[in-house]
Parts: structure tokens; sequence; C-alpha cells
């Protein structure tokens, strides 16, 4: 039975690959499984990732962490002994939470209910006399709009529509839902409005709430910002149904330091015949304030040193230049991501292709891209390749945020995929921890991500 499976097997597989028209060999069968054999029986990724987030910790841009962060990503670099570490210089906004948030539903039936509240990152804070008012809510900016400047000025905005949970994808929910957070308070000034809030994006109901960037439009009024717990915000928006009067209070200590000396931290493994061309790897090494960033995105920072580490493992010397980047300050800048892409056309680096790490180390299904279209067959073709380790997940759909801006340079884009559904459980949160990780699914997602990177370096795109 076993034989007759394994000759069907070979069969499909054959004349799979035989039907795409690409090249691939029983060498490469035999490197995949080499490199799995690597991360799943001596894998350090979840070694790593256990000492970025429970011995650094937080690691927001411009904090001690982020700086303890970039020191010891160089030396654990070194200590695999890659050809290659260097840090590029890059200036951060360095905001700061400052004391814990106060979130009060006043209310004269029921006296102060308390809510869990955080302030969003970037956000002005309200200081000791935080902001008290009129709360009113909406599901999105054209209800706002019609409420207008009649119905807006002096009150608190409460934005409350939730991530669509009929979306399987998760990320689109999280799209759908996110101007909320990031143009809401802005919004909300433009009317007159003295205070948002808004719902946390995720599909979970908890106690936790979610911060995030907000990005405030130049010109307009500044007003303190939190998100709210996904229970707070049903809870909030149930009792003003019941009193449309209540009050609501919260207090928020944050404010935005001046820029800060940081650094992206490059590892590479040299190329042999085409060292000038380069492949990236990478995830951002900054987290949020809240917890010790482990699914975000310490996995796609330990994933992606150990793609290298496992590629020099078990001997394998690359054509291209192999380079496993921790970005700096993804979360509330992107500036490290912006400042590879400048100092790539500054030196004139050829990256044939960008991978990125920053959807959670979850169990890996794949790779989306944003590549020309041959690009993308061509990486399709490889797809049988990964059948045994149950990847089968090749569509176009992005790479990440630090690699965008290589985008502009042609680089194809790819962004690993493991399965989304539990991510936003966790993100953003004081919960994104690392027991949430487990090591199986890390290391299978690094495996994969190395894999990938073998065929694009053996082949090209
Ligand atoms: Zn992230």
């Amino acid at each position: 039975m076993k034989h007759v499976a394994l000759l069907l097997f070979s069969c499909l597989f054959i004349s799979s690959l035989q039907a795409q028209k690409v090249k691939t060999d029983e060498q490469d069968v035999e490197m995949l499984r080499k490199i799995y054999d690597e991360a799943l029986a001596r894998g350090e990724s979840y070694q790593m990732l256990d000492f970025l987030t429970g011995q650094i910790g937080a690691r927001l841009a411009g904090s001690p962490g982020a700086a303890a962060a970039v020191d010891w990503s160089k030396e654990t670099m070194e200590a695999f002994d890659f050809d290659n570490v260097f840090l590029q210089e890059v200036m951060v906004p360095h905001w700061v939470r400052g004391q814990k948030e106060i979130g009060k539903i006043v209310n004269s039936k029921m006296g102060s209910v308390d809510v869990n509240v955080v302030a969003l990152g970037n956000s002005v804070g309200s200081g000791p006399n935080g902001v008290a008012g009129k709360i009113v809510e909406v599901q999105n900016f054209e209800e706002l709009a019609a409420l207008g400047e009649a119905g807006v000025k002096g009150k608190i905005v409460f934005f409350n529509r939730r991530m669509d949970p009929t979306l399987i994808e998760t990320f689109e929910a999280y799209g759908g839902a996110g101007n909320q957070r990031g143009a809401g308070p802005s919004e909300a000034a433009k009317y007159g409005a003295i205070g948002a809030v808004v719902r946390s994006l995720t599909n979970a109901l908890d106690d936790h709430p979610h911060t995030g960037s907000t990005n405030y439009t130049p010109n307009l009024y500044k007003l303190p910002a939190v998100a709210i717990s996904t229970n707070d915000a049903d809870k909030l928006s149930r009792m003003l149904k019941d009193d449309p009067e209540l009050e609501f209070y919260y207090e928020t200590h944050s404010q935005m330091l001046p820029d800060k000396l940081s650094h992206n931290v490059v590892g590479e493994l040299k190329g042999s015949s085409k060292a000038d061309e380069y492949i990236v790897v990478g995830g951002h090494l900054d987290s949020w304030d809240l917890s010790e960033g482990a699914h975000d995105d310490g996995t796609g920072c330990v994933q992606s040193i150990e793609v290298l580490r496992i590629l020099k493992a078990i001997g394998y010397k690359p054509k291209r230049t192999l380079r496993a980047v921790m970005f700096m300050n993804e979360e509330n800048g992107l500036r490290g991501g912006r400042k590879y892409a400048e100092l790539a056309a500054e030196n004139k680096e050829k990256h044939i292709a960008a991978m990125e790490s920053d959807r959670g180390g979850f169990k890996p299904l794949g790779f989306t891209f944003t590549a020309e279209d041959k690009q993308v067959e061509r990486i399709k073709g490889w797809a049988p390749l990964f059948v045994p380790y149950q990847i089968y997940k090749f569509d176009t759909g992005g790479g990440g945020a630090d690699i965008s801006p290589l985008a502009t340079q042609g680089v194809p884009m790819i962004g690993f995929y493991p399965d989304p559904q539990r991510y936003f459980d966790y993100h953003h949160t004081a919960i994104d921890t690392f027991d949430k990780v487990s090591r199986r699914e890390l290391e299978l997602g690094a495996a994969t991500m190395a894999a990938l990177t073998y065929l694009i370096d053996k082949y090209g795109l």
C-alpha cells in the first residue's frame, strides 16, 4: 500500500513538474529534505525567540529594548559565523506611552464603569486632566460625515466597526476595519471632536485592547486617541443605546520625543558566482511596547536568521548573496524599510527577490507574491517540491511592509504566509508572548522560507 502510494505520488510529482516545464531535479528533492531535517531536528529559531522575547522583551523603536535587540541580532549572526554582519544607521521616531491609561464609562444610573483602553501609537496624550465628554458611536466615516459638526463637535467619537468575521482571509478583515485606527482620529477632528475611541482590531472577544499606529493629518487638531477592548466596545455600545447621554472619560500620557538613532541589522552569506545579486529575507526587529512581540514580529526575525543558518549548516554554497535583514521601526514609521531600500539604490545593489515574514509564526501554508506573472509562474512550478511538507499556497497577494519600499526598484515581493486565523488574537496586545508560539510551527516556517530561498538562489527568478 505504502509503495503504491509512493509510486502514485512520484508519478503525479513528475507529471506535474513536466506540465510546468520546470527543470527541478532529484537534487532539489534531497535539498528540501535536508533543509527541513536541519530546521526540525537541530533548529535554533525557538531558542533565539526565547531569548529575544524573554531576555530583551518589548522593543518599540527608540526604546532601550530596541537597542538591545540590535546588539543581540548582530551578536547572534556573528556567532553563527555568517560571512558579513553589519548595521545600517536609521533615525527613528521615539514615541513613549507613559503611565498606564485610564478609561471609564460614566453613567447616571450605574455610576462609573472601568473599561480597558490603550493609547494608539504615535498619539498625543491627554495629560492628567483626561478627555471627558458625551460620546457618539459610528460604524464608518460616512456615518461620521452624516452627523457632521452638529452631531460631533465637542464630543468623543467612538468608531465601532468590527473586523468582518466572515472573511477567511483575516488580513483582509484587518484592512477593512483599519482606517478607523489609522485615520479615524483625524477624521473626527475635522468635525470638531475632542477625542476618539477605536474598537480593537481583532475578531476575538476579550479584554485586551490592541494598540497600533494612528496617523494625524497635518494642520488638523491632534486629538488624544485610544483603542478599547472588544468586550468593552460591546459594553459601551449597549450602554449607549440605553443612555445616549452617558459620558466617557479617558486619560493617556503618551508623547512623541525627538527622533533617535537606531539600526537595521544585516547578516550575509556571500554568493559564489553571482555575489552582486541579492536575495533578502527579513522581519522587523521592533515591536509594540505592550508585550514582548513574539508573533509580531519576533518570529519573523528569528526565522530569517534561521534561513541563513540552515543553509550554512547543511553546507549549501549560495550563488547569490543571501541576506537576513532585521528591519527597525516597522510599527510606527517604517523608517528601517525605507532606509534599506534607499541604501540598496544608492549602492546599486541588484535585488532579485525580497521575502518577509510578518504574519506571525503559525503553521506555514505557503507564500503570497507581488511580482511579474512569469516570476509567479516560475515559483508556482516549484510547488510540487513542497507537497511532502504540506505547503500548498502560492498566490498573488503582497510581500510585507518592510520590503515594500524595494518594490519601486522592481524587486519581486514575497510574503511568507502562515495560518492567519489566530494572529489577530494577539496582534499589538499585551498577550503577544512567547508561550503563544509553537516550536514545531515556527521551525516548519523557517524551513519553508529556507527552501524557497534555496530555489530562488539556484534558479533565479
Ligand atoms: Zn509586524
